[in-house]
């Protein structure tokens, strides 16, 4: 079995790494993001809670992102193991997670802010169809049409130069602590995110000492 924590800051490519090794171990992918966006579609309890707090501005308090983690985490269908992305957040809840959970690697995806910006400011969104466009990596073919609808092509409303710094102020504040935790453990495999994706998970694969992907 094993068992791995993804770190990365957005636009690292964590969720696209993830799947590629949840795929070709048999690894349950556990994203609290995505747990969040489930509880949020289908209207449950939790949902209500994280919609609350989102209407206010504020991020999930870790106290709720703990709970959901354990909940899906005690239904133990992760017959191979998994990986989690977006937990711990926080020192505490990365102590409960080493005594109570034997890890085999944290994998930090390792991106530099000047490249996040890059990246995550040229997302786009189709105003009419939802469909997500990036300039560098998925352009569309006429500029600012979206190819599917023709609809228009607007940035999201949270991707402005002062959110992104706001975020990764916050990213840096809360993760530093809860890496340097695991790299007491020697558990860090630290990556270079800038390669493309497959590049990426070659080197993570080598580190965790996995056999290749063979694309
Ligand atoms: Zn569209």
């Amino acid at each position: 079995m094993r068992k791995y924590v993804i770190m990365g800051v957005q636009g690292s490519g964590k969720g696209t790494q993830s799947a590629l090794l949840a795929q070709d171990f048999d690894l349950t992918q556990i994203s609290v993001g995505d747990i969040f966006r489930w509880h949020v579609q289908n209207h449950t309890k939790i949902g209500a809670q994280v919609r609350r707090v989102m209407a206010a501005g504020e991020l999930v308090g870790d106290d709720l992102v703990e709970s959901v983690v354990r909940q899906r985490l005690d239904q133990h269908d992760w017959n191979y193991g998994f990986i989690i992305d977006g937990f711990p957040r926080n020192r505490r809840q990365a102590e409960f997670f080493l005594e109570s959970y034997d890890i085999d690697g944290v994998v930090h995806l390792d991106l530099p802010d000047e490249e996040v910006r890059r990246r995550v400011l040229a997302r786009r969104l189709c105003s009419r169809c939802g469909l997500d466009y990036n300039l560098i990596a998925h352009r569309p073919e006429v500029a600012d049409r979206c190819d599917v609808c023709g609809g228009e092509l607007v940035s999201r409303e949270d991707d402005t130069e002062e959110a992104l710094a706001a975020r990764l102020r916050d990213y840096h504040g809360k993760t530093n602590p809860v890496l340097d935790i695991f790299r007491r453990k020697e558990f860090v495999f630290t990556v270079d995110a800038r390669p493309e994706r497959t590049a990426v998970q070659q080197a993570i694969r080598e580190q965790l000492g996995l056999p290749p992907h063979q694309p």
